[in-house]
């Protein structure tokens, strides 16, 4: 065992708790995780972090990348950058948005030809369900896709459009023939048609364009689904915190379904939003202070399994005016980490939490099984946090495309320091290296 890094800190966070150690890596993984004050291998570096905690790389399962296609709005080269920048060292690409979506394996094929030089971080892929791709699907798992995010209501873009209930029990009897997953944007159809739409910059009228019931009946649809078929679905950015009684009692029951939610439903309330701010659009919206509460009790709990960031960018003039009518996505990549921890410390929780939410359990979700842990056998993968260190959000100091924020102006907890890739620094306080991510596949 050749090591070749050793990284100290007073504090790092691993499966069994936070202590001071000395991490032992070896051709990019974790060694072992020693005393801190091993005695340094003859040939080894030391890299000495002091009193900043040393996370695993976070893991997001939820990105946009939109590339190639839709380049003017995201981009790998970009977005690997804020990730990296963030403290993320894990990214899957949503299927949609990009030109082509990856909805055969073709498509995909083109998707990591673009992304392979210009990955700053390991990034790995979704495939897309569609009404008339069934038989892309088995295809597509056998390539090495993480799963299948499907929408049962408008996606946005014409060509990725939703399933209605038959077509995603056909998805659903195909997928759980190879035990594969269903990520699903879980609003339902029927309750946006009937809710009123007005247009304009009144956050409160688009608020009330996109009930709670829109979700709640949606996930209580597809619950019924997944027992029905036997098959594993995934919640995508729970909102609604109505629908967590209903997951925590399936989940209970043995269906297997998990649920993620994101930094702006965590950390941003409808109360706070200013009419005409529509860089604070996404779907579903994000709703009031009351509910937020509840979103926290859900993590506390246990009944939601992650945080993500669902990164959805475009360009600064898509994001007009009119809440009815702008794009509708927030960009925070860079953001996740400092958002969600300072808001949890506010709340009484630690730092084993936000790894608990936002590295082991995407990890654990897509199954990437070197990733979301500090621990012998896993990939070096480190965020280096100053937890107590403040800033400021500058627009300017954003990694992504379109510098466009829902959280301009706020100061933030937590300061990353450094982020570590397969045991290489790749960023260095706001410093990028040249892309050395990888393109991952599913493992099992
Ligand atoms: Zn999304």
């Amino acid at each position: 065992m050749d090591v070749n890094l050793v990284l100290r800190s007073t504090r790092v966070i691993t499966p069994e708790g936070t202590r001071p150690a000395s991490i032992a890596v070896s051709g990019g993984t974790i060694a072992a995780v020693l005393p801190y004050d091993a005695e340094v291998p003859a040939g080894a570096r030391l890299e000495d972090v002091g009193d900043d905690v040393v996370l695993p790389g976070l893991v997001d399962t939820h990105v946009h990348v939109n590339d190639p296609g839709r380049t003017e709005w995201e981009g790998f080269w970009t977005a690997t950058r804020a990730a990296a920048a963030g403290g993320i060292t894990t990214l899957l690409d949503m299927p949609l948005n990009s030109l082509p979506p990856t909805t055969t394996v073709e498509h995909l094929r083109v998707k990591q030809e673009v992304a392979r030089s210009k990955a700053h971080i390991d990034v790995g892929f979704w495939g897309g369900a569609l009404p008339d791709n069934v038989k892309d699907l088995r295809p597509l798992h056998d390539a090495g896709v993480f799963g299948f995010k499907c929408f049962l209501s408008p996606s946005g873009v014409e060509e990725f459009p939703e399933l209605d209930q038959e077509q995603l029990a056909n998805s659903l009897a195909e997928i759980s023939g190879f035990d594969g997953l269903m990520i699903v944007h879980a609003e339902d159809p029927h309750h946006l048609a009937a809710a009123p739409q007005r247009s304009g910059g009144a956050y409160a009228d688009f608020l009330a364009s996109r009930p709670r019931d829109a979700e709640n009946t949606a996930i209580e649809n597809l619950i019924n689904q997944a027992r029905r078929l036997n098959a594993r679905v995934h919640v995508l950015h729970l909102s609604s915190a109505d629908a967590l009684p209903a997951i925590a009692a399936a989940k209970a029951e043995g269906v297997k379904v998990t649920v993620e939610s994101c930094p702006h439903f965590l950390t941003l309330t409808a109360e706070e939003i200013p009419d005409g701010a529509t860089e604070f659009k996404c779907c579903p919206p994000i709703r009031e202070a009351s509910n937020q509460d509840a979103l926290w009790q859900g993590l506390a709990d246990g009944t939601i399994d992650c945080i993500v960031s669902d990164h959805s960018p475009s360009t600064a003039d898509l994001k007009t005016p009119d809440f009815a009518s702008a794009w509708g996505g927030i960009s925070s990549l860079q953001l996740g980490l400092p958002a969600i921890w300072t808001e949890a410390r506010r709340r009484g929780h630690s730092l084993e939490d936000v790894v608990r939410w936002m590295s082991e359990g995407p990890a654990r979700l897509a199954g990437l099984t070197r990733k979301g842990a500090i621990e012998a056998g896993r990939d070096a993968d480190f965020a280096v946090l100053a937890p107590d260190a403040t800033f400021t959000v500058d627009p300017a100091d954003l990694q992504h495309r379109n510098r466009i924020t829902a959280y301009a102006g706020k100061t933030l907890s937590g300061v990353v320091t450094s982020t570590w890739l397969r045991g290489e620094r790749i960023a260095d306080r706001g410093t990028l290296a040249e892309p050395s991510g990888r393109l991952l596949e599913r493992n099992n």
